[in-house]
């Protein structure tokens, strides 16, 4: 109950709480066609996260989806300017392949500022099982690294059975399913209790009231993981509805940051 939770009085008294340093798992960064976004240069992310009390955030520049000439580059620049508050996913754009390669390359190279990669195959328009993704799984599995990938129910080309799919082929990789399936809730659940390595991130699910109980009551409290999409949505909208949500203070802390912590640590790239 939100009136018993402590955590929640201490957010709501002051906006942020130093017991519950939030780890935001899914992030962007820059302009975006067709939207204006007020705060979307690194300085101002931090100015946002600073208000909001968000530790650390995981993100992946639009230009490193969307322009292929400036690429990772961007994540890259924004991450050594603030170590301490940002990492950054490696985008993978099936469609330069070339390109790609040239990053899993450097990868290693590179390991203070990426802690895995970033699909977005329904803006790309090519399903995960497409040969173009193929050197990208197979570089993330190796490593164990996380992979975070925007998927969403009903897509054929991320959708409950690409994940499922993938999941079973690539058992390293740490696969995070950005949006959990949006919509399609029951599966999201079922296909993270099934894989010790699956794990579900919460941007615009928390527009759905009730889906986070039920994620927790589904013993899922210790596979969710805070994400906002920022600078889309504002970190105090899913900060507010994981504190107002029927769950207990210890799985607002998993969810929060706890889960994110031990995931980060597992794969080398423990926060500060
Ligand atoms: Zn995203």
């Amino acid at each position: 109950m939100i009136s018993d939770s402590a955590l929640a009085e201490s957010f709501f008294r002051h906006g942020r709480s130093d017991a519950c340093p939030i780890i935001d798992m899914h992030g962007h960064m820059g302009r975006w066609k067709g939207i204006y976004f007020p705060r979307a240069s690194a300085e101002a992310m931090i100015h946002t996260m600073d208000q909001c009390g968000v530790r650390l955030l995981v993100f992946c520049h639009h230009a490193a989806l969307f322009c292929p000439d400036i690429g990772n580059a961007a994540s890259a620049r924004a991450v050594r300017k603030f170590p301490d508050r940002l990492r950054a996913y490696l985008g993978v754009n099936p469609h330069y392949g070339a390109a790609l390669a040239a990053d899993l390359a450097g990868f290693d190279d590179n390991r203070d500022v990426f802690v895995g990669l970033k699909l977005l195959a329904s803006y790309h328009q090519v399903p995960w099982d497409a040969p173009a993704y193929e050197p990208a799984w197979r570089f993330a599995d190796q490593r164990g690294l996380p992979v975070l990938g925007h998927t969403w129910g009903g897509s054929s080309l991320d959708g409950p059975e690409q994940v499922r799919r993938a999941a079973e082929k690539y058992p390293n990789v740490r696969l995070l399913l950005g949006h959990s399936l949006h919509g399609d809730w029951g599966e999201a659940a079922a296909i993270a209790r099934d894989f010790p390595n699956v794990y579900l991130e919460l941007t615009a699910v928390l527009d759905d009231r009730g889906v986070l109980e039920t994620f927790v009551a589904a013993g899922l409290s210790g596979k969710l993981l805070f994400g906002t999409d920022l600078p889309w949505f504002d970190p105090h909208h899913g900060i507010g509805a994981i504190l107002s949500a029927e769950i207990t203070d210890e799985d607002r802390h998993n969810i929060l940051h706890r889960n994110a912590e031990r995931l980060l640590a597992d794969v080398g790239a423990k926060p500060n």
